[in-house]
């Protein structure tokens, strides 16, 4: 018999919240557990260990924690009454901001572990067990996290890859530079040796992530370095990045769009608003008339660049007018998808002390008004589609027998009849039919990425 024994196995349950970024660290956290034993489970039932990946951004989304933390504690005891433990852990931005106030408010929260910590989660489930030592963990650096996770293991034909966290751009409304922490950006020889490995587990497409993934500096090259290098890995077909922020989309990285081959023709560049008094209260460094500017040249480098933008309604001061400068932008950007969000407070930035905080019904009034325009045109960009034939990285199998789903170079979702489509293929298809969220098509023979 080997001297080493095999960890007993365990289940895990991680409910993620908020951001891709989230997702990616979900999906790391995962990695850094496998060793112990834990195989994912997609319920809490039947869970040893179950992760809370929070999110801090807006107030709904905090509330929604101590909720669940409430149900949790339900599920704890029943499995308790039949002899079983439960781990319950709170990660994310929300254990990073309230870990203290969560310790002293729910007892049956076994840890709390920061955003940058995830490292240190064996460490953190083993004192739990033993029920000594401290049960958070937060002062840690992206740095840290970074350097201590195992090898990643793929998990689909298309993955996130985190590449910078934290920001420095202090916009009145975030709390984002506060939870994450200042910007840092990894290596480039360490994201290159990620993104390999993902290729060799079979991923096709790759989506860079960053609180501000446009401001990438890392140890060895600039960010559209970064995206040259990535597009010569065999395997890798399609780049993507988010979140960018307009200030940091400088010549180089604009005239990549029209030049590099795997680079998708979708990009996520937020505004929050289209008026320039609003913008300057938000301290987004940047008017409308320079996101304007941006996005021209950005369309000639690539002409069917497809745009997704955040819009944010009822900023502090907020009047009419602004609020109609921003739909007055959205008119003229025309916007394939978008992110639309009341104005939260959030305790501890600069906006939630600001004079001029808006009417509850006024907010919600506008962004039925912005949500209106926003999925309009949404629907009008999908309906434009049909009649073309676009390529389609398949990436599982649709809900109805015999179909497949992909996402287009657009990244819509794309679902067509075909019994044969593997898993990472890029296959052709027409598209016949478009709703608000997706487009239906048809396999044809030839092969081309879109135009
Ligand atoms: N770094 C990105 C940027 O600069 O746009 C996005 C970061 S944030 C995680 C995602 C979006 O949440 C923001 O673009 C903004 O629209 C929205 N958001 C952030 N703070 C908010 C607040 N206090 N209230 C409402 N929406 C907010
Ligand atoms: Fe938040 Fe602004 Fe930083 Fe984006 S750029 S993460 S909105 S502070």
């Amino acid at each position: 018999m080997s001297e080493h024994k095999r960890p007993e196995p365990k289940r895990l349950f991680i409910e993620t919240y908020g951001c891709q970024m989230n997702v990616y660290d979900s999906e790391r956290m995962r990695d850094v557990l496998r060793p112990l034993g834990y195989t994912p489970s997609d319920k809490p039932d039947d869970a040893d260990l179950v992760v809370l990946n929070t999110c801090h951004i807006r107030e709904k989304a905090t509330e929604k924690v101590y909720s669940e933390i409430g149900r949790l504690r339900a599920h704890k005891e029943r499995r308790a009454a039949e002899g079983k433990t439960t781990t319950i852990a709170i990660a994310g931005c929300v254990a990073q901001a309230e870990g203290e106030e969560i310790i002293a408010r729910a007892p049956e929260v076994d840890l709390v572990v920061g955003p940058q910590a995830y490292h240190k989660l064996p460490e953190l489930i083993a004192r739990a067990a033993r029920k000594t030592g401290e049960r958070l963990a937060a002062d840690f650096t992206a740095q840290e996290k970074f350097d201590a996770l195992p090898a990643r293991v793929a998990d689909g034909v298309s993955a996130f890859l985190s590449i910078q966290e934290g920001c420095d751009k202090f916009c009145t409304f975030c709390v984002v530079p506060y939870t994450r922490g200042a910007e840092y950006s990894r290596p480039m020889a360490d994201v290159l040796a990620e993104a390999r490995a993902l290729a060799d587990q079979g991923v096709r497409e790759i989506t860079l992530l960053g609180q501000n993934v446009n401001a990438y500096h890392g140890e060895g090259g600039s960010f559209a370095d970064l995206l040259n290098a990535i597009g010569e890995i065999a395997g890798v077909a399609r780049i993507r990045y988010m979140t960018s922020h307009p200030v940091e989309m400088d010549d180089a990285l604009i005239a990549l769009h029209g030049a590099a081959p795997k680079l998708m023709p979708y990009l996520h560049l937020p505004v929050q608003s289209g008026s320039d008094r609003i913008l300057k209260a938000m301290n987004r460094k940047h008017d409308g008339a320079l996101y304007r500017d941006i996005i021209a040249r950005l369309r000639a480098a690539r002409r069917d660049i497809a745009l997704s933008t955040d819009l944010i309604v009822g900023f502090p001061g907020e009047r009419e007018q602004d609020f109609e400068a921003t739909l007055d932008l959205v008119r003229e950007i025309g916007f394939a998808s978008a992110y639309s969000f009341k104005y939260s407070p959030r305790p501890g930035t600069p906006a939630a002390a600001m004079m001029g905080q808006v009417d509850e019904a006024v907010k919600n009034e506008r962004l039925q008004r912005l949500q209106a325009l926003l999925f309009a045109q949404q629907l009008a960009f999908n309906q434009s589609q049909i009649g073309r034939v676009l390529d389609v990285l398949v990436t599982g199998r649709g809900r109805r027998p015999g179909q497949a789903h992909g996402r287009s170079p657009y990244l819509q979702s794309v679902h067509f009849a075909d019994e044969r489509a593997r898993d990472g293929e890029i296959v052709p298809v027409r598209i016949v039919g478009a709703s608000q969220n997706s487009l239906a098509g048809e396999r044809v023979m030839a092969a081309t990425e879109a135009a």
